[in-house]
């Protein structure tokens, strides 16, 4: 990155050159690839920094500028509390905390000529499998956690049920939800699992990402209740 202070850009002259200004560290962290594997085997990156968007949720597409379903893992940098500002991004001196390990993403990115971040952005994507699978019992949960909660298996439920089976549905539904509560208090509780890594291990809480089938999840007390936005 160039000194904006020390560098030749001018005034609303166009960007050929980074001048951090910062945006799209503020717009959100970026999906890792499995070139950067090395740098969450190794510690580079905490597992707590990290987020799953699972196979099936909607997820920005930066080069498409639009919500879509992804097709698998996307494991992504968390953004900063109530934010998407990159959790590593020093907003006040405008600095990347990780800059000589920042993911390909970042390294790519350029703001003026989106050429090469497009030709990498939907190739290679690490997975928690590429991460995860060694870890014999964790891999066995996270693999059952999918199968149970998938987000194809919430989709089918909804084609598949007609209005009169309006609340086999959602007790189907609230079932799934309960099971994605459950593993993870179960993890932190009986193995001993940090809970910010929680949403690395199995995604987004259900009861965030059901938004997007058009409900939500009301809590009173030990009870869920699932209703329509
Ligand atoms: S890792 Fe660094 S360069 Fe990449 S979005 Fe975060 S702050 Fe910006």
């Amino acid at each position: 990155m160039t000194d904006l202070k020390s560098s030749n850009i001018k005034p609303n002259a166009p960007i050929t050159e980074c001048i951090r200004c910062g945006i799209c560290c503020e717009k959100g962290g970026p999906s890792f690839h499995l070139e950067d594997k090395h740098l969450i085997d190794k510690g580079i990156i905490l597992s707590k920094y990290l987020f799953t968007i699972r196979k099936g949720e909607l997820a920005h597409d930066n080069i498409k500028d639009e919500l879509l379903p992804v097709s698998s893992d996307l494991i992504k940098i968390i953004g900063k509390k109530n934010s998407f500002i990159c959790i590593f991004f020093n907003e006040s001196k405008k600095k990347c905390r990780i800059y000589e390990n920042r993911p390909v993403e970042c390294r790519v990115l350029k703001c003026w000529d989106t050429l090469e971040i497009e030709k990498i952005y939907s190739k290679n994507r690490l997975t928690r499998k590429d991460l995860l699978s060694g870890i014999g019992g964790l891999w066995e949960l996270i693999e059952d956690h999918q199968a149970r909660c998938s987000y194809e298996k919430i989709k089918s439920m909804l084609q598949k049920y007609d209005s009169a089976k309006k609340n086999n549905l959602k007790n189907d539904i609230l079932e799934i939800i309960r099971y994605d509560i459950q593993i993870r208090r179960l993890v932190v509780k009986k193995g001993g699992v940090d809970p910010e890594i929680l949403d690395f291990l199995f995604g987004r809480p259900l009861t965030l990402t059901i938004k997007m089938f058009g409900m939500q999840v009301k809590r009173e007390g030990d009870s869920y209740m699932l209703s329509s936005k």
